[in-house]
């Protein structure tokens, strides 16, 4: 929804108005290819234990002071090094690298729009899955259309709260909660993170607010992963997050109802444990991203029987 200028360029700073046409600046340029477990997205109930071909280009419509990845998503194009790689490429490579699917990730995927649905649909013409890591903000035709070729998505929810989105990340929350329920309708596989940034979105209301409206809109098997903040690019005077307040949030969303809540960025014992809806049993041991054990039959709980929600194979 930017009005680009003659020879100016949208919020994204991929896209330019060319004498008149509007050109996307990254297409078949992405400025990083790496092979990641799929647990690192994370992707805790998708796939386990494979690896899965990643794939950014530079670019995204926030702005977070907090951003991890801010010299690639908050940089102009010609600022960073780029491949080719035209989109019909991507599934070979994938495959070459033993990856049964692709993530568009590290920056924001949505920003390059048409670059990532064309490689989405060589990809799902060759039989390659689709997964994005996105902060959701994307208008609603834009993402219908790739829904279409789209198997998962982790979306990182930044807080239940207009104002923080305005403050912190130069974005509203009301597109972001619309694109969940998008997700969900078309049948898309979903799992949800949050940031915990110590004094800005770490308080037992905020934590409760979030959880509360996930059980009720996404549903209380939805995998959620509360992620612990470091000090980067613009907020480097707060302290990471205490290990105290993401055991707090765990707790929080628990109580909410919620029924696979993992804790990420963060050595915790259990943390990254995978436990029956049903009877409780530890089904999923991980630890920093690697499986230690799967129990898991056929997606289910071998000792109740209770199907556990993801896509397993
Ligand atoms: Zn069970």
């Amino acid at each position: 929804m930017c009005l680009l200028p003659p020879g100016g360029r949208g919020d994204c700073r991929i896209r330019a108005n060319r004498e008149g046409r509007v050109q996307c600046l990254t297409y078949g340029r992405p400025c990083s290819l790496a092979v990641d477990p799929v647990e690192k997205k994370p992707f805790f109930h998708y796939l386990p234990g494979s690896r899965i071909f990643s794939l950014a280009t530079v670019g995204c419509n926030l702005h977070c002071q907090n951003c991890q990845n801010w010299e690639i998503s908050q940089a102009r194009p010609e600022e960073a090094p780029a491949h080719d790689l035209p989109p019909e490429q991507v599934p070979v490579l994938a495959r070459q690298q033993g990856c049964a699917a692709v993530a568009y990730t590290y920056t924001e995927p949505l920003v390059c729009f048409e670059y990532t649905c064309d490689c989405a649909r060589a990809c799902r013409e060759a039989g390659v899955r689709n997964a994005i890591v996105t902060a959701g903000y994307v208008n609603p035709e834009p993402l219908r259309q790739l829904c279409r070729v789209l198997d998962a998505v982790t979306l990182d929810i930044k807080a239940m709260s207009d104002p923080f989105y305005r403050e912190v990340c130069g974005a509203s929350l009301a597109p972001v909660l619309r694109t969940i329920e998008i997700l969900l309708a078309e049948g898309v596989y979903l799992e949800l993170s949050n940031l915990v940034i110590p004094t800005c979105n770490d308080s037992d209301d905020m934590l409760r607010d979030l959880c509360r409206w996930v059980v009720a809109h996404a549903g209380a098997e939805t995998p959620f992963h509360f992620l612990r903040f470091f000090p980067l690019h613009e907020m480097t005077e707060l302290p990471p997050t205490p290990v105290a307040t993401l055991v707090r949030a765990r707790e929080i969303a628990h109580a909410e109802g919620l029924r696979h809540v993992y804790v990420g960025n963060l050595d915790l014992p259990g943390g990254e444990d995978t436990a029956c809806a049903g009877c409780g049993q530890v089904l999923i041991r991980r630890r920093r991203y690697a499986i230690l054990e799967n129990r898991l039959c056929d997606g289910a709980c071998p000792a109740c029987g209770h199907a556990v929600h993801g896509v397993w194979k």
